[in-house]
């Protein structure tokens, strides 16, 4: 077991009480599907905040519990925040300012006061733990995302030769949006305490160093890849996220998930002869579900052939349902559904009786049923209006074991610039996103699978143990060879 400790504070598993009962579930989102297998493989121990409704509740955790409960192969040490800290700091600065601030949908940047002492106090909770870690065995710290900008200062003015490494999930904006910001330097100088920053695009890590030049007037080499504040060097390196290659490639040809695929069509309807396009997203304003509704509606209206041939399944994962505007948008999302299905729906005396243009499911979807679906689809549609990586796209490319299925997805995703093979779409042009998915749906299929094929080929070398690597041997840290495992 390495002695490496992560930081997020997502937590990868959480204690909630179910019928009186407490069961322990995985946690949702990119940010926990790309650790646990790595975290599975190397061990150490995760800090986190224990989310969970009863993660309290749970004995003996002033050492951290053994994770995942199943297959015990690290530790999860829990944070315990302030409720304060909760609303202001993680609902307050981390998702209404920096994610709509890092994402550039500036109109929804709700931004008070208050919110900042909240994300000083979680941030402040996070390094009190983790120096505590420290206190006991000296360890490299991997720090993650926009919730703990200010951990990397704060470990370092107690710690100074602890080695700090950060992995910035989300896109970095460049300075005349990051300038919004007022706390801005504060930001930067929290972040450049780390030894090395990591991000996932060259443009993301090109921004923030023009940020670092104009707002702390650090001194930033010309290649863009090492700043100097303060006496301190941070090296700036790029590592896209990816996904457990291997894991999603053996699963999908397991006989389960092809019980699962033949149960699901008919669960849901869709004869076999009825295409299938695919959307699996958060329910968050960036992952841009109304123009993918727009441009869907513009696809039937455009080419009616496809009327009873081909419907989307949208899966969609309740997020932040803490936050008004989440709940506005997921509201908006279930009436557009409801708007278009209706408008779209066959007569019933028609010949395609019963075809729903839009399947929506809200709800998260285990494992099999997820690769299921991505093996189902004869395309995937990716329509974020900005996305630091956009796992989905991975997961869906690692799971088409049949190779004939098309990835369509934003250019405005981190996954489009890696992913040669996929057909690649602006979200704010509907016509040009409908056009993307009838040519998705009329791709010979020697096309569809030579563009698959490259794309298997780069993520079954390029998968989260690689990315695992890389990130760690960029700050110095040694880990034993991270090798792909099967399952
Ligand atoms: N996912 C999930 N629960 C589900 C369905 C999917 O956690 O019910 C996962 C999916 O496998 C993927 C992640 O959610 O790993 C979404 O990651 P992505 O990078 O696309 O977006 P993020 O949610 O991190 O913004």
């Amino acid at each position: 077991m390495s002695n490496l400790i992560v930081v997020s504070n997502r937590e990868p598993y959480e204690h909630n009480s179910v019928d009186g009962r407490v069961v322990c579930q995985r946690t949702d989102g990119g940010l926990v599907s790309a650790l646990d297998p790595v975290l599975k493989h190397l061990g150490g121990t995760w800090i986190a905040w224990g989310s969970g409704g009863a993660d309290q509740e749970v004995p003996g955790q002033v050492d951290g519990l053994p994770m995942p409960p199943d297959e015990p192969a690290y530790r999860l040490r829990r944070v315990w925040l302030e409720p304060a800290a909760v609303r202001n700091g993680g609902q307050g600065y981390a998702n209404q300012v920096l994610w709509p601030l890092c994402h550039v949908t500036l109109d929804r940047v709700s931004y008070r006061k208050a919110f900042w002492a909240g994300y000083e106090a979680l941030n402040r909770s996070f390094a009190d733990t983790v120096l505590d870690e420290l206190g006991k065995r000296p360890a490299p710290v991997w720090v993650h995302d926009y919730h703990l900008g200010l951990l990397p200062a704060m470990i370092k003015q107690q710690s100074p030769d602890t080695t700090i490494c950060l992995f910035w999930h989300v896109p970095w904006p460049g300075p005349d949006v990051f300038r919004i910001l007022p706390e801005r330097r504060e930001m930067l100088e929290g972040l450049l305490a780390a030894d090395c920053l990591t991000f996932q695009t060259a443009s993301y890590a090109t921004a923030f160093a023009d940020c670092a030049k104009e707002f702390l007037n650090a001194s930033v080499d010309p290649s863009k890849t090492v700043v100097h504040h303060r006496g301190h060097k941070t090296r700036l390196t790029i590592r896209a996220i990816s996904v457990h290659f291997n894991r999603f490639s053996d699963l999908a040809k397991t006989a389960e998930v092809e019980d699962v695929m033949a149960r699901a069509r008919r669960r849901l309807g869709i004869p076999r002869g009825v295409r299938i396009g695919l959307g699996v997203d958060r329910l968050d304003y960036t992952k841009g579900l109304m123009k993918r509704l727009w441009a869907l509606e513009d696809f039937f209206d455009r080419y009616p052939e496809y009327l009873g041939t081909f419907t989307f399944l949208q899966v969609a994962i309740p997020t932040r349902n803490n936050v008004e505007a989440y709940r506005q948008y997921r509201d908006l999302i279930r009436e557009t559904v409801t708007e278009i299905n209706e408008r779209f729906k066959a007569p019933p005396e028609g010949t395609n009786k019963g075809w729903t243009p839009i399947e929506y499911i809200e709800g998260r979807v285990t494992s099999h049923t997820l690769v299921a679906y991505y093996r189902m689809a004869d395309l995937t549609l990716v329509s974020s209006v900005y996305d630091g990586m956009n796992l989905v796209a991975k997961e869906y490319v690692a799971s088409q074991v049949d190779e004939t299925g098309v990835l369509v997805v934003s250019h405005l995703a981190g996954a489009a610039e890696e992913l040669m093979g996929a057909l690649v779409v602006n979200p704010y042009d509907q016509e040009g996103m409908a056009d993307s998915i009838r040519r998705a749906l009329e791709m010979p299929e020697n096309e569809r699978r030579e563009r698959m094929q490259l794309m298997r080929l780069r993520l079954s070398t390029h998968d989260i143990f690689h990315w695992a690597e890389s990130c760690l041997r960029d700050a110095d840290i040694e880990v034993d060879r991270l090798e792909s495992v099967q399952g």
